[in-house]
């Protein structure tokens, strides 16, 4: 806590000295014996940067050994959010980063250079699937993007040697699960890592790293955060490599700030609750929609709080988002709304029409992310918007 020490000195200074120092209150922890309290609540800690009684006091702090010195080094609620989901992952050390995107960069950065070549779920989400076309490519970094459930295309790219593969738990938007032990197996007989981008499922309903993943990283700003008002991510795996993963990210600046670490916190408090009702509803919108005539192919693993579904095409799916009034159209997923998005022109719009019809991405495709109401209600939501689209209507209950 910064601020002139005490009320004496206080007295001392001049206005402008008072008004840029103001006056310390005590920490709860700092009071004298039968007043001390523990706030109920982490602090927020936004403090950019630290104050030191002396030289010797700053050294370590400030050389991102132990200690805070300077906010983009490391803050408490980075820290507390870095150890939570390194906890919850079974992970020995995480990196809080202040993206997903951040995340992936980060990750590659500490891993990968100039010269070497890199293996890419296809159907990855489209942003990552830009970064490495164009940032990465232009590094000197090659990109090879595989269908990874696909046995032969897979053992291909492997004999390319490359330095790591990432893939999504669950893919992006089509929800399709990828075969964890086997991949890591299969990396590690070439001495490459495997990195599993967990956004989707989180460890809620999967730990990537108890399977053999070298890697779990997220968008922190999708279901760990759960309400659409952060934006972080999150790496997580074993010590050495996390420490590499937190200079490159010390270094490039992509740190999480104080106020989004401390909201991913709060959010996570309450992520196996809401990933238990958002994967119960994603089940059962999934068995209604196959049942609806009308409605094309329903993506839904029987897992997870993803789905998607084929509208038949690009009207009709802006006929059905204009209708829908509970899960409105949103360009993000992972909070305790349902929310819907068109990945034609929003997560997907970086890949060409042909790269995305290949993908099973088509103008009719409409994603959905289950958030936490009452299913009837979102049920009742859909049905309403399908019938003011003119799909045909639900079929009388026998
Ligand atoms: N990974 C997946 C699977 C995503 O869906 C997204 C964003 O939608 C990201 C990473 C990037 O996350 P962020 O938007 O927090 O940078």
């Amino acid at each position: 806590m910064s601020g002139l020490p005490d009320d004496e000195l206080a007295r001392r200074v001049h206005l402008d000295t008072l008004a840029a120092q103001t006056v310390y209150a005590p920490s709860p922890e700092t009071l004298g014996e039968g007043l001390r309290s523990r706030p109920a609540a982490p602090p927020i800690g936004l403090a950019a940067a630290y104050e030191f009684d002396s030289l010797e006091a700053s050294e370590t702090p400030l050389a991102g050994d132990e200690g805070y010195a300077y906010a983009r080094y490391g803050h408490p609620a980075g820290r507390a959010f870095e150890r939570t989901i390194a906890a919850l992952e079974g992970a020995e050390d995480a990196v809080a980063t202040a993206s997903g995107m951040a995340a992936i960069h980060g990750v590659v950065l500490a891993l990968a250079k100039q010269g070497d070549v890199i293996v890419l779920q296809e159907d990855a989400y489209g942003g990552t699937a830009a970064l490495f076309r164009t940032d990465f490519a232009r590094m000197g970094i090659e990109t090879l993007m595989v269908d990874v459930r696909d046995g032969g295309q897979f053992a291909a790219a492997l004999e390319r040697r490359p330095r790591l593969i990432l893939a999504e738990t669950l893919s992006n938007p089509l929800a399709r699960g990828i075969d964890i032990p086997g991949l890591a197996q299969a990396c590690h007989a070439v001495d490459a890592r495997l990195v599993v981008d967990g956004t989707f499922a989180t460890p809620a309903l999967s730990r990537p790293i108890d399977e053999g993943a070298d890697v779990v990283l997220h968008s922190a700003t999708k279901f760990l955060g759960g309400h659409h008002d952060l934006t972080a991510g999150v790496v997580c795996g074993a010590a050495e490599l996390m420490g590499d993963v937190r200079r490159v990210s010390v270094r490039t600046g992509g740190r999480v700030a104080p106020f989004d670490a401390w909201l991913a916190l709060r959010g996570v408090r309450t992520l196996a609750l809401r990933m238990e009702r958002a994967q119960a509803n994603a089940c059962e919108l999934a068995q209604r929609l196959r049942a609806h005539d009308g409605v094309g192919a329903v993506h839904h693993p029987g897992w997870g709080a993803m789905l998607a579904f084929d509208c038949g095409s690009r009207e009709r799916v802006g006929a059905v988002v204009r209708a829908l009034r509970i899960c409105r159209l949103t360009p993000s997923l992972g909070g305790v709304t349902t929310t819907s998005s068109h990945p034609a022109t929003s997560s997907h719009r970086a890949l060409t029409a042909d790269e995305r019809e290949r993908l099973g991405v088509g103008d009719g495709l409409l994603r959905i992310s289950c958030g936490i109401e009452n299913v009837e209600d979102v049920w009742a939501d859909f049905v309403g918007a399908f019938e003011q689209a003119a799909l045909p209507q639900e079929p009388e209950a026998a």
